[in-house]
């Protein structure tokens, strides 16, 4: 039995879990290769041209997995946290999988929501472990190990040891100067870990000397959002600024919402703070000579500021 776990979207913030899961049950996972310009092809064939660039991207790494594994991991994530909701194509990935694509495998699709615990937690019993196992102790054991894994790694991500990017390749040390200019990345993980959508974002800063913050390495940020991802950008943001970061880049999705709408707030706090701020939009037509041109800008903008102060 070989499940397919495509490379997008909540495979940035659970995957770890999902791993220790189907390790217990003794099921190998199969998770679709890094993004490249054919999976984006793929994707664009099933999306209208509305959509946000990582749904896209999601439909590219499911058509990577069709006819590869017997049956596709697409949980429908709920909330994140109590008080807040989730974007309604996330809510809604399996429904929307199965009117687009008529040859998918059968989908394990169960409804992960974490302000319910206690119900998350039977949700992925029945739905996700119970075809692959009756044994109430072997089931036990496989929550158990999820959970722990999950934890495990957002604490070795705030530790700047693990990133979203390497979750199927731990062992990778993050290659940012932990010295550089500190600089707050604010975005939700699948807009800041993918390579091919930013163009190797983190990395080209990290050449540039800069030292970015991501939410992951900033750590929880208290209070309590509408958005179940409103924290990846506003509230990191926010607690960034509060630890002096000399500049803040945001990064948000062509045909996001939600985040069209977070991304004034984010500017707003950082004008507040007197501290720059650059907004970055990721389309699949973004070119990469425009996005390299504004960071060194952006960079040498920071350098100036620091030698004038
Ligand atoms: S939160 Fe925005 S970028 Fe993410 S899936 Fe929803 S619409 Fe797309």
């Amino acid at each position: 039995m070989r499940i397919g776990v495509p490379r997008a979207l909540s495979f940035y913030r659970f995957h770890p879990a999902w791993a220790a899961f189907f390790d217990r049950l003794g099921v190998e996972l199969v998770v679709s290769p890094p993004t490249n310009r054919a999976t984006l092809e793929a994707g664009l064939r099933y999306a209208v041209a509305e959509t946000c660039l990582p749904m896209k991207l999601f439909y590219g790494h499911v058509r990577a997995l069709v006819g590869q594994v017997d049956q596709l991991l697409v949980p429908s994530i709920q909330r994140l946290a109590p008080g807040s909701t989730n974007c309604a194509r996330q809510i809604g990935l399996p429904d929307l999988l199965r009117a687009t694509m008529p040859d998918l495998p059968p989908l394990i699709a169960p409804d992960i929501d974490l302000a319910q615990e206690a119900r998350a937690l039977l949700s992925l019993v029945l739905e996700a472990g119970a075809p692959f196992s009756r044994n109430p102790l072997t089931l036990r054991d496989a929550v158990t190990a999820a959970w722990d894994a999950y934890r495990a790694a957002r604490q070795a991500m705030q530790e700047g040891r693990l990133t979203p990017a390497d979750f199927d390749r731990p062992g990778k040390a993050p290659p940012w100067p932990p010295y550089g200019i500190p600089v707050a990345v604010v975005g939700h993980p699948y807009n800041l870990y993918d390579p091919f959508i930013n163009h190797q974002l983190l990395v080209r800063l990290a050449r540039l000397g800069v030292n970015p913050l991501t939410p992951e390495r900033l750590g929880p940020q208290p209070g309590a959002d509408y958005w179940a991802f409103e924290h990846e950008l506003v509230g990191a943001a926010r607690l960034a600024l509060e630890r002096g970061v000399r500049g803040v880049i945001a990064v948000v999705a062509f045909g996001c919402g939600p985040d069209a709408v977070l991304v004034d707030e984010v500017r707003q706090l950082c004008q507040e703070a007197g501290v720059p701020m650059m907004a970055l939009v990721l389309d699949e037509h973004s070119g990469e000579a425009g996005l390299v041109t504004r960071l060194e800008a952006f960079v040498d903008m920071l350098r100036w500021r620091k030698a004038d102060g």
